[in-house]
């Protein structure tokens, strides 16, 4: 067959200039000339079409027709974030020299091939970078058809109602996808259609947002690379700190920037000793040490201070959220200090999208409602960094939230809800009895709560320092002591912190266990308490069982599946009914 270079029926390259955003990929069905045009008005013959364009279309999409499910002629799936996409082996090895080396490499034995059908992980071929389930899935409808179409919508557009979807983190991120896809596949043309539309973000984005697409770039490098050049430039003119840039950057990528910012003049200083007192904290912060960097205060006492170092912005936007903690409990750094790009240490939590480090700012008095200097809240970040198609798609109970939905559930409750109520102080009266059947109830519910939401009930554990005390169990023949009833009491001070902060933070998750809890419900006995632990018992099997049962069931489907909160609230119908 003839060689026939793609702009022959692909008119999108060669207007792919003026698109970039997600309002682009929306006027597809308006028609016009944009990316993605291609693909909507391919069924209507244009006048202009010659015999050899429209046998050409014909042949597109016939072969593309093997994309759709109810044709399954595959003999090979790729998985991808756990999700199976058939594909035709040959048809890929045509397509892409990548392709043909893993799906036929000459050793393979003819036996294994004629056998069932081949399963490939999409992650063991990805050494850079990451691409998802759209985004490949576009990649296999180009390999297929010749065509680009245009991304589902809500891939390409972020969750913020005020955010005019120009050049948001969700559109970018889809772009680098398909170009650093295309890279790994060895199809060149889609890798310069990408970085042409790339080019678009390079002026309008966020300049953090320019980060993913400077390490895709750097990778996809294509010599004379124009994307990568024009993101150095921006990024050399940003105040984006040097600190930024050695944390999130290659540091080939990085000596770049510097050299331009030197040809613009910018004088680079010799480090004052001020400067290293913040390296030396940076450094200890880096090891997870924070009794070192108490030593480090210690020491240079007067000299340097945690807000001089900017040192709860350094934790929550590179170490780990039991670092923020840590330091927060030190008392000595002002939550809201605004460092001098005019962030608040919540604005990084926010956009590291690291809901622990958010919660743990939250109850220390971080101010939700604070702004960036481009007036946005830390909510308003969230947001624009979330995509649609994420955010709207429903979570199985039991199954993990998705950290960047969980940013914005708390950040909306702290907006929109009265302070966090101060911890209760628990008085020693509390005990005997009382304390028991209180604590078992806590205890009940936290568990329960573990089950049905599994990030949520960690991230109030982990804050209210659950871990820190050891589980209550029945023993009817302990007789009470003093030291028994402290360890009690702090158990049911951490477990009672959690309650408080799962009803404060995740209000929907408190409301399905108050149902199942029956919280309204006055327990008078400790025998009561002993039919609840039991009825509870029962509960939790109930749902495991469910859970490993739909987890088999997905196994053998190869397909994630929406049954899992039908069947644990059967389950759970069930058993309240046998109770009642
Ligand atoms: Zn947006």
């Amino acid at each position: 067959m003839a060689q026939v270079s793609l702009s022959q029926f692909s008119p999108s390259f060669n207007c792919s200039s003026n698109i970039s955003n997600n309002s682009s990929y929306r006027s597809i069905s308006s028609g016009g000339g944009e990316l993605g045009a291609c693909s909507a008005d391919s069924s209507p013959v244009h006048p202009s079409k010659t015999p050899d364009i429209a046998a050409l279309e014909k042949l597109s999409e016939s072969i593309e027709s093997l994309l759709s499910l109810d044709v399954d002629c595959s003999d090979a799936e790729i998985m991808v974030q756990d999700r199976a996409v058939p594909v035709h082996r040959c048809i890929l090895a045509a397509r892409s020299p990548f392709f043909k080396e893993k799906l036929f490499p000459s050793a393979r034995q003819e036996s294994q091939a004629a056998s069932a059908k081949l399963r490939y992980e999409l992650k063991d071929w990805l050494t850079a970078g990451n691409v998802g389930y759209e985004a490949f899935k576009i990649l296999l409808a180009y390999l297929y058809s010749g065509k680009v179409k245009a991304p589902p919508p809500n891939v390409c557009i972020c969750i913020d109602s005020s955010c005019v979807h120009d050049a948001c983190r969700p559109a970018v991120d889809f772009a680098v996808e398909l170009m650093y896809a295309a890279h790994v596949f060895q199809i060149p043309e889609l890798v310069s259609l990408s970085q042409r539309r790339l080019l678009n973000f390079v002026e309008r984005a966020q300049v953090e947002d320019l980060i993913p697409i400077l390490i895709a770039a750097n990778v996809c490098e294509t010599g004379s690379d124009q994307l990568l050049t024009r993101c150095i430039h921006r990024v050399g003119r940003s105040d984006l700190d040097n600190v930024a840039l050695e944390k999130e950057l290659p540091q080939e990528v990085v000596n770049k920037v510097k050299e331009f910012r030197l040809s613009l003049g910018g004088a680079t200083f010799p480090s004052s000793s001020q400067q290293k007192n913040i390296q030396r904290i940076q450094r200890a912060l880096d090891s997870d040490d924070v009794e070192l960097v108490k030593l480090l205060l210690q020491e240079g006492v007067g000299q340097i201070t945690l807000d001089d170092a900017y040192a709860l912005h350094y934790a929550a936007a590179y170490c780990d959220p039991k670092i923020t903690s840590e330091l927060l409990e030190l008392g000595c750094a002002d939550v809201n200090l605004k460092n001098p790009r005019g962030y608040t240490v919540l604005h990084m939590a926010a956009m590291r999208r690291e809901p622990a480090t958010i919660v743990a700012l939250l109850t220390k008095g971080a101010h939700p409602s604070d702004l960036t200097s481009d007036e946005r809240t830390a909510l308003q970040i969230s947001k624009r960094l979330t995509r649609s198609i994420d955010y709207f798609r429903p979570t199985d109970e039991g199954k993990e939230s998705p950290k960047d939905r969980l940013c914005i559930e708390i950040l909306e409750q702290a907006e929109s809800r009265n302070p966090l109520r101060a911890e209760v102080p628990l008085s020693l009266a509390f005990a005997g009895e009382d304390l028991r059947t209180k604590l078992l109830d806590l205890e009940n519910r936290v568990a329960l709560a573990k089950i049905l939401f599994p990030t949520e009930a960690k991230l109030a554990m982990e804050i209210a320092h659950v871990d820190a005390t050891s589980e209550y169990t029945v023993d009817l023949n302990e007789t009470p002591t003093a030291v028994m009833t402290k360890k009690l009491l702090s158990r049911m001070k951490a477990l009672s912190r959690t309650v408080e902060l799962g009803k404060h933070f995740f209000p929907r998750c408190s409301e399905v266990l108050n149902k199942i809890m029956d919280d309204d419900l006055p327990v008078i006995t400790l025998e009561e308490q002993r039919v609840k632990r039991k009825r509870y018992d029962e509960l939790k099997s109930v749902v495991s069982e469910a859970f490993s049962k739909d987890k088999a069931d997905n196994e053998k489907s190869g397909m994630s599946s929406s049954s899992s909160s039908s069947s644990v609230r059967d389950g759970l119908r069930h058993k309240n009914n046998k109770y009642r």
